[in-house]
């Protein structure tokens, strides 16, 4: 005789549109999704990442998402993807990233950042799917003399990448106050950094990496003679800029607890995602050594335009309203980095 368990169908599990998931940090949000039973569907143009990424993301999880290469403006693809299958909620990775870059090509970064969420949220209302989890950036905020950074301080992005983001959150935040259906949360990622443990899924800038970490690491893989410590005249304690960097796993970790979230709850919501302590550029060199063993060539060099002296996270909301905070500290995320980058790293084509 079956028990009864046994011949009970099983449940359909709960599907996920991840836009960007080839990324950095949809791929390992992915990870998470897979292994909480969600299933997903990735939706990426692979304009800075590679569909390998699909298999490493089912190395790890042990179930691999369904993938599509395409762009989320394509507002037709999308209607069809919609159409083919029933998606309980979307998480949007997809747009560009690079602070330096949106200087340089400000209507790109309108384009597709703000371009990209229009074609979606169009399309997702055209669905019936109104769940969407977003990620913003801290670069929505301003230079702020006040610190730690709460969701309320002022906005004032300084650049066009932040102001894309600032837009867009205006953009969703009109869109939630028109009709009750939309659940909206707006993350606000500090400075995410690290790979995941196993070593397989890591970040992969094209180029010379703008970022402090991927930079670090290519320079102890010997990819890159020295670091620059762009300036060391800032008003901190060591006078290097201070970020408050956050495991990429404890992130993808606060998307997860922002969809439980939004399964009770309407409207828009902002929120930081950080660990809500600040570390300087020596912080994390003198960190990272700790880690590999020995020291790194580096001198220190002028300050980078734009850059502001410190800005952390205030933690509380997220704690409160997601129940979720960072777990990992700056150790778990130099090594996860690079084990990442000694083990498992392919460079991008
Ligand atoms: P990433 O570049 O690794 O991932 C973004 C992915 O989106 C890439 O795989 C890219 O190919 C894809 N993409 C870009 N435009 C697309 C489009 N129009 N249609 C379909 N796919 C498209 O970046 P990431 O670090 O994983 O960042 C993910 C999101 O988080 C971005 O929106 C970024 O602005 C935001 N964010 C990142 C950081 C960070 O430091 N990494 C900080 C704050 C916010
Ligand atoms: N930084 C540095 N050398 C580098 C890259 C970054 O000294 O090669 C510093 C940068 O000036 C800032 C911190 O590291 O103080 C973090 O920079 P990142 O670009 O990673 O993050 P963001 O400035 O965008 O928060």
């Amino acid at each position: 005789m079956p028990t009864p368990e046994m011949s009970l169908p099983e449940a359909p599990r709960p599907r996920v549109l991840v836009t960007g998931g080839t990324g950095f940090i949809g791929s390992h949000t992915t990870v998470l999704l897979l292994a909480a039973g969600y299933d997903v569907l990735i939706v990426d143009n692979l304009s800075n990442s590679t569909a390998d990424v699909v298999g490493a993301i089912e190395t790890v999880a042990g179930r691999r998402p369904d993938f599509v290469c395409g762009d989320v403006r394509d507002g037709a693809l999308l209607a069809r993807l919609f159409a083919r299958s029933a998606i309980a909620a979307v998480f949007h990775f997809a747009g560009l990233k690079s602070v330096a870059e949106s200087l340089v090509s400000p209507l790109d970064y309108y384009a597709n950042n703000v371009g990209g969420v229009i074609v979606l949220c169009r399309e997702m209302a055209e669905a019936g799917l109104h769940t969407l989890v977003f990620s913003s950036s801290a670069t929505v905020y301003g230079d702020s003399d006040t610190l730690p950074l709460t969701e309320s301080s002022p906005l004032d992005p300084a650049q066009p990448y932040g102001r894309s983001k600032l837009m867009i959150e205006t953009l969703l935040g009109d869109l939630a106050a028109t009709d009750s259906r939309w659940r909206i949360a707006s993350l606000r990622y500090f400075n995410p950094a690290g790979a995941h443990e196993s070593g397989a899924l890591g970040e992969r800038p094209r180029g010379i990496p703008n970022n402090l970490m991927p930079y670090l690491c290519q320079v102890a893989s010997g990819e890159r003679p020295e670091l620059i410590v762009h300036g060391n005249d800032y008003p901190t304690p060591d006078g290097t800029g201070i970020r408050d960097y956050i495991h990429v796993m404890d992130l993808a970790q606060g998307h997860l607890a922002a969809l439980d979230y939004l399964n009770t709850h309407s409207g828009f919501v902002a929120i930081n995602l950080g660990t809500g302590r600040g570390s300087s550029v020596l912080d994390l060199v003198h960190a990272f050594e700790r880690v590999i063993g020995r020291t790194l060539p580096r001198r220190i060099g002028p300050r980078r335009s734009g850059d502001i002296a410190a800005c952390w996270a205030a933690v509380d909301r997220a704690r409160e309203l997601l129940g979720w905070q960072s777990e990992r500290g700056l150790d778990a995320i130099c090594r996860d980095a690079w084990r990442w980058t000694s083990t498992g790293r392919r460079p991008q084509p």
